[in-house]
């Protein structure tokens, strides 16, 4: 294998166009790359080739095509370090910590994952009135739009159960995070045949032409409800394919039985994994009143002490926010917050004179349910408290708003912490812990947090057209 692409300058290199589109990094406002911007009539270009491409790339067996995807998690592996490096740069998450090290490390585990996963013909009917046999083929061309937060490890979960189905891919990357998904294209298309995994660069418009293009089958995006329904709309046309990963807005639920100092570590990470940025994190957590004072006050501090800065340096483990409109966001619903009076415990004073996106890490207490800190998701370093006196009323609250991608339930007692999970509505409740992925388990969200399931042997059936034989 080719080894030139395992130091991010020479991968940048390999990706920046001259006349392209400046990239900059989001912690101190310095060049990183220019990245070609696409036309639509690149969309259908690259959309001919795949079409073209799947013929042979679909006729491989799944054995082959699972060597592919393992020779593409090697390519990973050989490049992760550069890819992290880009990470920390175009994102801002810094190297260490749940971020741009352990997401470079996530594409190669999604991509065995996807590898090794069984999907074998299912024989429904063998009796004296004859057969039935249920098999999965593939789709054609599946388009993927993603956003941002987390742009190598999204366009990997999309794009390795949809090769190892058949299907060939045209990304569509976040027109923030350009530079990552192409980066990550460059090293899988060092092992990849040609045009079976295409990028185009863009914004929303080229999300749009590829949501529109007769000829893509199916649609994975991730990224906000509003996109998700514009592309709805756009897909009902041909009647394609969906898979939607939207926005969440997840609860936490704390029983009054936990041990304060074991958990408040996990509590802190399940809300401020890649700074907040995280579909599935921990957005509003909810707290008996018997344990709320020592609980905020142990959150606070770890707040206050979890070093945030430049995404290069190792020491930092909280960044900036990717994006200026982000920040914003974060900054008016803190201060909205603190003008309806709640408390703010740790953070929110953004320094003035910061030169990248940055916004403390901020723990608010003594806010009612119906704020818009607690109703609106956040995406980024800012979690509300709520206090309750009454388990029910906790419940409710975290199951009545209009999404419901993850939730969890904290408790020391598993039997009390299942009941209450039962009780949660949502893709995924976690106990004990929040937002922890893993391929081998589906994941998906419910309500407007979107439809369909990713990971596991579902989510390849997600990617692929049953086809039932019958003798
Ligand atoms: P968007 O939904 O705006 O964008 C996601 C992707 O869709 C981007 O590639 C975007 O392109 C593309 N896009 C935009 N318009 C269209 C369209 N009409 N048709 C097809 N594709 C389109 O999300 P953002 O990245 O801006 O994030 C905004 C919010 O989304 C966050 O605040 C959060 O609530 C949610 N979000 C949820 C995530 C999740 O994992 N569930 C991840 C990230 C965000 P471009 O960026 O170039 O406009």
């Amino acid at each position: 294998m080719p080894t030139t692409l395992t130091t991010h300058e020479n991968l940048l290199d390999a990706i920046t166009v001259d006349d392209g589109h400046p990239i900059y990094d989001p912690a101190n406002g310095e060049l990183i790359g220019k990245t070609k911007m696409s036309k639509p009539q690149d969309v259908d270009a690259a959309v001919a080739k795949a079409k073209a491409a799947q013929q042979s790339w679909g006729a491989l067996s799944p054995a082959e095509r699972s060597e592919y995807l393992h020779k593409a998690a090697d390519a990973v592996k050989a490049s992760a370090e550069a890819l992290a490096q880009i990470l920390a740069r175009e994102v801002g998450k810094p190297l260490n910590g749940p971020n741009a090290r352990f997401e470079a490390g996530a594409c190669e585990a999604w991509l065995r994952a996807n590898a090794d996963f069984s999907l074998e013909d299912e024989v429904l009917v063998d009796d004296e009135s004859g057969k039935a046999v249920l098999s999965y083929v593939p789709l054609g061309v599946v388009g993927a739009i993603g956003p941002w937060n987390w742009p190598m490890m999204i366009s990997v979960w999309q794009l390795a159960p949809s090769l190892r189905m058949g299907n060939t891919v045209i990304l569509k990357p976040s027109e923030h995070t350009p530079l990552s998904v192409q980066a990550l294209v460059a090293v899988l298309n060092q092992v990849l045949p040609e045009d079976v995994l295409q990028v185009v660069p863009g914004a929303g418009d080229i999300g749009q032409a590829v949501s529109e293009h007769p000829d893509i089958d199916k649609i994975m995006f991730t990224g906000s409800t509003t996109t998700g329904q514009a592309i709805m709309r756009s897909a009902a046309a041909d009647l394609k394919r969906l898979t939607l990963e939207l926005g969440g807005n997840d609860a936490g639920i704390v029983l009054d039985d936990i041990n304060i100092e074991e958990m408040a570590e996990d509590i802190f990470w399940g809300a401020f994994i890649n700074t907040g940025q995280t579909c599935a994190a921990l957005k509003r957590l909810y707290v008996p009143a018997a344990i709320y004072d020592e609980l905020v006050q142990a959150l606070g501090k770890i707040a206050a002490e979890t070093p945030m800065g430049q995404g290069v340096s190792e020491e930092n483990v909280l960044g900036p926010l990717q994006n200026e409109a982000q920040r914003n966001i974060v900054a008016d619903l803190v201060e909205e917050a603190r003008k309806a009076g709640a408390t703010i415990v740790t953070g929110g004073n953004p320094t003035a004179d910061e030169a990248g996106y940055f916004y403390p890490a901020t723990i608010v207490a003594d806010i009612d349910q119906q704020n818009p800190l607690v109703q609106i998701e956040q995406f980024g370093p800012a979690l509300p408290i709520v206090k309750y006196d009454n388990l029910d009323q906790a419940i409710e609250w975290a199951n009545e708003l209009e999404v419901g991608l993850g939730s969890s339930v904290w408790s020391s007692d598993e039997q009390r912490a299942r009941e209450v999970a039962n009780r949660l509505i949502a893709g995924t409740t976690w106990i004990n812990k929040h937002g922890a992925v893993d391929p081998r388990v589906p994941f998906g969200g419910v309500k407007k947090s979107g439809m369909g399931l990713e990971f596991g042997v579902e989510g390849l059936k997600q990617v692929a057209q049953p086809k039932v034989t019958s003798y």
